[in-house]
């Protein structure tokens, strides 16, 4: 048998192509992961306490695109959710991203309505400000205000997550978590935001039950390539890894993940709690907010953060700067001369969320759709 695709990773880029080009193209496809599961890094299962753990660290789903929600909600029904998270700073749990309820948790009354009147003034109400901008402010007491924030809550969990400190980074990893002249306490503001009412994998399986899918498991793409005839080939794991390393590995980052369940209702006020100064790890997430499970029991993950080691340690962050950018440019300017459709987080060496990896998939899918 001969396959159009060969689709190497089970994650969301590999899935949604594989859907994408099996039931609107009416192509043949072979999806294969080197790991026993489909999903990718968002797979979920029911660990003995029947609680929903998610194996590769908290995923929350959030998108502002109507695209990627309409096609997502063809595979799973949803369940609202609006992530929320604290940070232990100073002793006290304060709302992160760092917003003006923040500001009067952990100053007095006066001061906080002082530095949220500056603020205001400064850059408008709602309006998030990246803390690289923020330390960059004229005014000293706003200065003091983000050398605060900076030194508490991003100096530490930065240096604890990837080895650097933000000044290292690309401006945009910091930004995620932008400073928020606001009193909403949520993480995201995105339009969508819900967890798939079963799961991940549950909606995985919906997206690769098209007959025209075949799916192989435990299969390394060196182990196949040459046994299986297809005519194109979807890459959507590392991109150095692909071209045997031969610029150089690029640098990412990896985790360790400890579950904890214990035998009580719930351990946290929210899903998620940070803990940016103290500790080796950097946040504690507690599954059952995510999945809204009612349960006796509860099931924590707290992420460690390691060297990523080619072969030993999963690659599960790219570590995002100029250095590193310039290093990819070398494998992109390949993928850029080859037929091979390079994909993904890891293929692409982008910060994606898996709403953009999602995106990402639909838009090549329509580019080979159009061709012929
Ligand atoms: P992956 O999910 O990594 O899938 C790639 C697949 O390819 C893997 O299954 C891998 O085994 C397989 N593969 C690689 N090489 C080979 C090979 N040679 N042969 C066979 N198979 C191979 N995003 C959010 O939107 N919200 C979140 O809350 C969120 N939390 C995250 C938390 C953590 C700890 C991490 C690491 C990521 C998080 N993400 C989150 C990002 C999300 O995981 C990614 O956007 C998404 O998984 C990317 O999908 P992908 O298919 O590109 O890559
Ligand atoms: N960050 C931080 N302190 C926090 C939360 C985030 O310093 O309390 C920084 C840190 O560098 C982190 C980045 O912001 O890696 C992005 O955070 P996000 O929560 O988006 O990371 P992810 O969920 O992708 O691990």
């Amino acid at each position: 048998m001969k396959f159009d695709y060969l689709i190497v990773g089970a994650g969301f880029t590999g899935a949604t192509l594989a859907e994408r080009l099996a039931s609107q193209y009416d192509k043949k496809v072979l999806v294969i992961d080197r790991r026993n599961h489909i999903g990718g890094n968002a797979f979920d299962r029911h660990n003995e306490d029947d609680i929903l753990l998610h194996l590769y660290g908290p995923h929350i789903f959030h998108t502002n695109s109507k695209k990627v929600w309409e096609y997502l909600s063809q595979f799973t029904e949803w369940r609202p959710y609006f992530h929320e998270v604290l940070g232990v700073i100073d002793g006290q749990k304060v709302p992160i991203p760092f917003n003006l309820n923040s500001l009067y948790a952990l100053f007095p009354p006066a001061y906080a309505e002082r530095l949220e009147n500056l603020l205001i003034e400064s850059f408008g109400f709602g309006v998030k400000v990246p803390i690289l901008k923020l330390r960059e402010s004229s005014s000293s007491e706003l200065k003091f205000l983000a050398e605060y924030i900076y030194k508490n809550v991003f100096l530490n969990y930065t240096k604890k997550q990837w080895g650097l400190s933000p000044e290292d980074l690309d401006p945009s990893v910091t930004g995620r978590v932008p400073v928020y002249i606001s009193r909403d306490n949520r993480y995201f503001q995105d339009t969508y935001q819900a967890m798939p009412r079963q799961g991940y994998t549950r909606m995985f399986e919906n997206m690769l039950q098209h007959p025209n899918i075949k799916v192989m498991l435990n299969t390394d793409y060196k182990e196949i390539y040459d046994a299986i005839k297809f005519s194109r080939l979807v890459y959507t794991g590392p991109i150095d890894e692909f071209y045997s390393f031969k610029h150089g590995e690029l640098p990412y980052r990896s985790l360790r993940f400890e579950f904890q369940t214990l035998q009580y209702e719930y351990h946290q006020s929210v899903g998620t709690v940070n803990y940016p100064n103290e500790y080796d790890f950097t946040r504690i997430t507690e599954q059952k907010y995510l999945s809204g499970q009612k349960n006796r029991a509860t099931t924590l993950i707290t992420e460690y953060p390691q060297p990523h080691i080619t072969g030993v340690t999963d690659a599960y962050y790219p570590i995002i700067n100029e250095e590193n950018r310039k290093r990819y440019e070398a494998y992109a300017k390949e993928a850029r001369n080859s037929d091979v459709i390079f994909a993904g987080r890891l293929a692409d060496y982008k910060y994606y969320n898996m709403d953009q990896a999602c995106a990402r998939a639909l838009s090549i899918s329509e580019e080979l759709g159009a061709e012929k």
